[in-house]
């Protein structure tokens, strides 16, 4: 058993483009802003390429873990893999490419599900076509540039949303959160929060600097150990907290401190953390935990059930199904983070 007050907490941006694909900045450049941006852990993902595990290649730099995963990039159903896996024709099925993350132990997600693209951006939509599709660890439930574009709905629109990089980071999006809620009826369907930072030039300026992507959606992960020095082990630990939905899906626009929890337990002698799937009995209550006062949301198959203030959260799970929280904050109580579910089945 693992005690989640025990865990450790890193600050990942993942989902990141470097010039080994379409991003325009250099490895160097990308890990100089996640360094300023006080993140723990920049996780590389060009597309179709993993061209950066040779130069400079993963490892500590300062206090930055740097890793290189890809996102295998077909023209949609677009799949971000973490860990050691070797690289795959996208134009392989879907199924095939989900198929051979899971042999190599890798931990795969479905990019960008509802992406609409933006025809006054002049970007196509990357939306998730092939639903029929299982086996994949879960989904992106956030992806900034994607809940940015949504917001340009017109020239002036446009023009403020290219003022404001930030703008549609108040709420995740419903289509993809129902989404989340449907699947995880099943099985356990991971929730992570990317960056999909590229630092597009257009003329002399840059949209989205990395340093302004990475203080913008973040996936805080829990591990049982600290992370190693070894990258190597260190990326197998953030793997596995990945596959097993020890991870929440931070806005650091809205706070960037550690210390959310989120457990189950059962008179007081059972604890299971966040992403675990229980047999159903009565008696089971929902923890949290949060390291500033929030306003804390409870629900229960997509529909809320509970609303409540401070920094602590008890709740009785009193029937099977997807349990997850919101927490909000701030005079407009912002979405702040969005953790993985506890499943009773
Ligand atoms: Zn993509
Ligand atoms: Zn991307």
């Amino acid at each position: 058993m693992i005690d989640p007050l025990q865990w450790y907490e890193y600050r990942v941006v993942l989902h990141v483009h470097s010039r080994y694909s379409d991003g325009s900045g250099s490895v160097p450049e990308i890990l100089a802003a996640a360094q300023a941006a006080g993140v723990d852990v920049l996780w590389l993902t060009d597309h179709d390429t993993r061209a950066a595990l040779a130069d400079p290649g993963p490892g500590y730099y300062g206090h930055v873990l740097c890793l290189v995963g890809t996102e295998i990039t077909p023209p949609t159903n677009h799949y971000l893999v973490f860990g050691d896996v070797p690289p795959i024709e996208p134009s392989q099925p879907f199924s095939e490419i989900i198929r051979h993350v899971a042999s190599f132990g890798g931990a795969g997600f479905v990019a960008h599900p509802e992406d609409r693209g933006n025809r006054m951006a002049r970007l196509p939509s990357y939306r998730w076509t092939d639903r029929a599709v299982d086996g994949f660890t879960g989904l992106e439930v956030r992806n900034h540039l994607s809940d940015w574009s949504r917001e340009i709905t017109g020239l002036a629109r446009g023009l403020w949303a290219a003022l404001h990089p930030y703008l549609g980071l108040e709420e995740a999006r419903g289509d993809v959160l129902a989404l989340w809620d449907t699947w995880g009826k099943t099985r356990r369907v991971v929730g992570i929060g990317g960056t999909d930072a590229h630092q597009a030039r257009v003329g002399a300026f840059r949209i989205f600097p990395y340093r302004v992507s990475f203080r913008g959606i973040r996936t805080h992960l829990y591990t049982p150990r600290p992370l190693p020095r070894d990258w190597r082990a260190a990326e197998a630990l953030l793997v596995d907290a990945l596959k097993t939905g020890r991870a929440s899906v931070v806005n650091a626009q809205a706070g960037s401190e550690l210390g959310f929890r989120l457990w189950a337990e059962r008179h007081g002698d059972r604890i299971e953390p966040m992403g675990s799937e229980i047999a159903y009995s009565p008696g089971w209550k929902l923890c949290g935990l949060a390291p500033v006062p929030v306003f804390w949301q409870l629900y229960h198959q997509g529909i809320l059930q509970a609303e409540e203030p401070g920094t602590l959260f008890q709740w009785p799970l009193t029937a099977p199904g997807v349990w997850r929280v919101v927490l909000r904050r701030g005079r407009h109580r912002t979405a702040w983070i969005y953790s993985n579910p506890i499943y009773l089945r």
